[in-house]
């Protein structure tokens, strides 16, 4: 297996740098670096029949993955989830064509576990021996675990009222946790005025270019699922847009390869009316979402005020057509309960909105009964069990 990987490249001014070395945001302009690939020599020496036969987690993509030697993935075997079809769920709607990758079944229970694993593993290869994080839950918990298997010790900051079983889990694996009296964007300002004196590696979402690598691969398994198409939708839980992104970034990837052809979904945003910056710039026509004051939501993955990607995120949604909701705290909880008793599926809070704004897109007519929609329960209800007291 070899990566095609070339190099970075600023997602807004194009500046290119070395993937070899240490790289976070843009030097020139502070916005955000993605990876790139050689996609025409990958076009012709990664094959279907390559992926086929190789074990079911997220690396089996590793053409285009960010990791150079194979000997450096550090991994849990995260990744290639089930795509369930959500027959009884579907036929409360008159549909057929509801499905629902469920992300809960990835390790330490969320899809944050991709995302740990690329960057992880591809700070291993660079040489890092000690990386912090600024997270609302499940990334903590994601670094923390990845971090005990690299043997490259985490610092996390995380807010005060996270829910428990996330601050026990990075514990458990035995990182160094830090509780903050605020949101994840303070958590991140107290990381940063110490991270630099300690030596830590900042690994905030899309501060540097590799978890969005892991989460792109959500995208390929899509591909793979419905047999190398698209569907009319994707309904996305969005907190700082790497799934999101990574997705629509995978699309363009599949396409050069030739494995799909350009057709792609709506890409459909979800936050809680508590924190919904990105559905706020969406419907103002802005380019930008600036700061949500005041956020509250019982979503820990949603409560994300501010994202630096919040342009990339709004590029996707308008290039794909798709749209922004914000969904309340109660249709939440009531999707949530609906959704494990037709489909068996306890889902975290935020997958559970992903249903609250498919009932309301159905109703509004921006979707309709024909067209095939994904909703991405991202992590496992069994987080955050207080939600049920
Ligand atoms: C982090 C998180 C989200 C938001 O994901 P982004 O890709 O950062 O937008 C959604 N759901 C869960 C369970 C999360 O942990
Ligand atoms: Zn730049």
């Amino acid at each position: 297996m070899k990566s095609f990987l070339s190099h970075l490249e600023c997602t807004n001014c194009s500046e290119t740098f070395s993937c070899d070395e240490i790289h976070t945001t843009c030097p020139a302009c502070k916005k955000v670096l993605y990876a790139r690939y050689d996609l025409a020599s990958a076009k012709r020496q990664f094959s279907k029949e390559d992926l086929a036969i190789r074990p079911p987690d997220m690396w089996r993509w590793f053409e285009l993955m960010p990791v150079r030697n194979a000997g450096n993935v550090v991994t849990l075997g995260e990744g290639h989830t089930p795509l369930l079809h959500a027959s009884v769920l579907g036929r409360q709607h008159g549909t057929s064509k509801l499905f629902i990758k469920e992300e809960g079944l990835n390790p330490t229970g969320s899809f944050k576990a991709r995302g740990l694993s690329a960057a992880v593993s591809k700070a291993k290869e660079l040489g890092v021996t000690s990386i912090a994080i600024p997270s609302a839950g499940n990334a903590a918990a994601a670094l923390s675990a990845y971090g005990a298997r690299a043997g490259i010790s985490a610092h996390v900051y995380m807010p005060a009222d996270t829910p428990d079983m996330m601050k026990t889990e990075v514990v458990a694996y035995g990182a160094e946790l830090t509780l903050v009296d605020g949101l994840i964007n303070d958590a991140g300002r107290e990381l940063r005025e110490v991270a630099d004196a300690n030596g830590w590696f900042d690994i905030s979402t899309l501060k540097e270019p590799y978890r969005a690598e892991g989460k792109k691969t959500m995208g390929f398994e899509l591909a793979e699922q419905f047999d190398w198409t698209l569907p009319d939708a994707i309904i996305y839980p969005t907190g700082g847009g790497t799934g999101i992104v990574g997705m629509w970034k995978a699309f363009d990837e599949l396409e050069a390869i030739g494995w799909i052809g350009s057709k792609r979904p709506k890409m459909i945003s979800v936050q809680s009316e508590g924190c919904a910056p990105i559905v706020k710039a969406f419907n103002e026509g802005a380019s930008s979402a600036p700061l949500w004051e005041n956020a509250q939501t019982i979503a820990p993955g949603l409560r994300v005020p501010v994202a630096i990607a919040d342009y990339l995120i709004l590029q996707a949604i308008r290039e794909s057509n798709g749209t922004a909701v914000a969904v309340s705290d109660t249709e939440t909880l009531s999707a949530l309960r609906t959704i494990a008793r037709s489909e068996g599926i306890f889902a975290a809070p935020e997958g559970a909105a992903t249903y609250a704004a498919y009932i309301k897109l159905l109703e509004s007519d921006f979707l309709n009964r024909e067209e095939k929609v994904v909703l991405f329960n991202t992590g496992s209800g069994l987080k955050t069990p207080a939600l049920f007291q």
